[in-house]
């Protein structure tokens, strides 16, 4: 079933996280217009305040709690993860590329946490040799390549586990654990796992990681699988026989995107913390541990636009159709072709006409041959023509690194960082 409805949480948005001067929406002290009349479109525009004001509000909620780590793979921009460690946060990465990433942007090796199914001996051997704060293991031939490693630079390398819980312990949209899967170590096997790992002598196992899912709004749920996750944590750690020194609680909080849905609720997380604190501070096995949250969604998403150009306007068959300089290959989870199973619209609007009534249904599609290129079906906008600009909100995590950039050999969109009244080109 398609939504005619408009899309009044694109324009609660537009208002909630930027500003609105006239017709033009306003990012960072500077209209889109502008940015795309000086850097071209379609463009990814950041706004480096919002990415900051949603870091804040999480780790003031999570403050005496538990320490972020920004999710580099939500976007990897240099810029990005430096504007997240100049707020005080740590990373975690799931590839080498991210490591050097994070690297770069000024990581020390012991603020960096290393996730992934497949890591490989080359990653290993590199992120040991230049240091890391700890490897989450997610296989016995990691443990081993690890053990190896560590034998051979003489170090014994900090990891912890990474643990699938069972079924029953789930909630949210997009499920990471509870099925079979590929990521970790099985919950019901625990006790035969530390077992097998516990045997490497330059494998020293501190800690363990329990990453639920993305994109969850219900804020009780996550309590829930943190509460899960700690209890993971007390039977790992009395297995061991002695403190655990982290509890990885994964990512994934949401952000709204479709009509109807309501933001990730903080203050539902900050009153379920104490009952969770009170848990840690009565094992003494947990009691010293630093807890640890990895978001990326919910810090890099807010604060990021795409903005594309229409190219063509054209009726066929009754429907209306924007086609634009912009699509799939930049922007895939908005043409819901990132594991969404109905398609729904991203927040979009005309962010020059911001004034004009959105009375049009307008479909906007992207310039690749196949009908996946398809960014909204039967969005409410003014009434657009060509060389007119449409904006994609909700877009700062996911974007380019996450969509096939090669397909059908269209340029790559431009990203542009706006704070203060300045906008600047990143370099990927
Ligand atoms: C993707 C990922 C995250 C971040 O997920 P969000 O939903 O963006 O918060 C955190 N941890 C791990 C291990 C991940 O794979």
């Amino acid at each position: 079933m398609l939504d005619k409805a408009p899309l009044p949480h694109g324009m609660d948005l537009a208002h909630e996280n930027f500003a609105v001067s006239g017709p033009d929406l306003i990012l960072g002290g500077v209209s889109v217009r502008a940015v795309a009349e000086e850097f071209g479109t379609p463009a990814f525009i950041y706004d480096g305040g919002v990415m900051r004001r949603h870091y804040r509000a999480l780790a003031e909620t999570l403050s005496g709690f538990a320490a972020v780590h920004y999710s580099v793979k939500a976007n990897p921009l240099r810029e990005i993860i430096a504007l997240f460690l100049a707020e005080g946060a740590g990373v975690e990465i799931a590839s080498v590329g991210e490591y050097r990433a994070a690297r770069a942007a000024g990581a020390r090796p012991e603020q960096i946490l290393f996730a992934g199914p497949g890591k490989r001996q080359r990653e290993l051997e590199e992120v040991i040799g230049e240091g890391i704060g700890e490897i989450h293991l997610e296989s016995f031939e990691e443990a081993e390549r690890v053990d190896r490693i560590g034998e051979a630079l003489g170090k014994t390398i900090k990891v912890g586990l990474r643990i699938n819980p069972v079924p029953s312990a789930q909630a949210g949209a997009m499920r990471m654990g509870g099925k079979p899967t590929a990521f970790g170590f099985c919950e019901e096997d625990l006790a035969e796992t530390i077992a097998r790992i516990g045997g490497h002598a330059h494998v020293d196992l501190v800690g363990i990681h329990v990453y639920g899912g993305s994109q969850i709004l219900d804020a009780q749920g996550l309590i829930d699988q943190w509460r899960h996750a700690i209890g993971i944590a007390a039977e790992t750690a009395r297995l061991l026989g002695r403190p655990l020194e982290t509890i990885d609680l994964g990512g994934g909080l949401g952000i709204p995107y479709y009509a109807g849905e309501k933001s990730f609720d903080l203050a539902t997380l900050k009153a379920g913390l104490p009952d969770l604190a009170a848990l840690l501070a009565a094992d003494p096995l947990l009691a010293d541990a630093r807890v640890v949250v990895e978001p990326g969604r919910f810090i890099a998403g807010p604060g990021g636009i795409y903005v594309a150009e229409i190219n063509a306007v054209k009726n066929a068959r009754g429907t209306r159709f924007a086609v634009t300089d912009g699509g799939m290959h930049h922007h895939l989870a908005a043409s819901g072709n990132l594991g969404q199973i109905i398609k729904r619209n991203y927040p979009i609007l005309a962010p020059a006409r911001m004034n004009d009534a959105a009375v049009v249904a307008t479909t906007v599609v992207g310039p690749l041959c196949t009908p996946l290129d398809t960014l909204g079906r039967d969005v409410m906008l003014p009434e657009l023509g060509a060389g007119e600009l449409v904006a994609v909100l909700q877009s700062g995590a996911y974007g380019p690194t996450a969509s096939p950039g090669n397909f059908l050999s269209h340029p790559p969109a431009v990203e542009v960082l706006v704070e203060d009244g300045r906008a600047h080109l990143l370099e990927r």
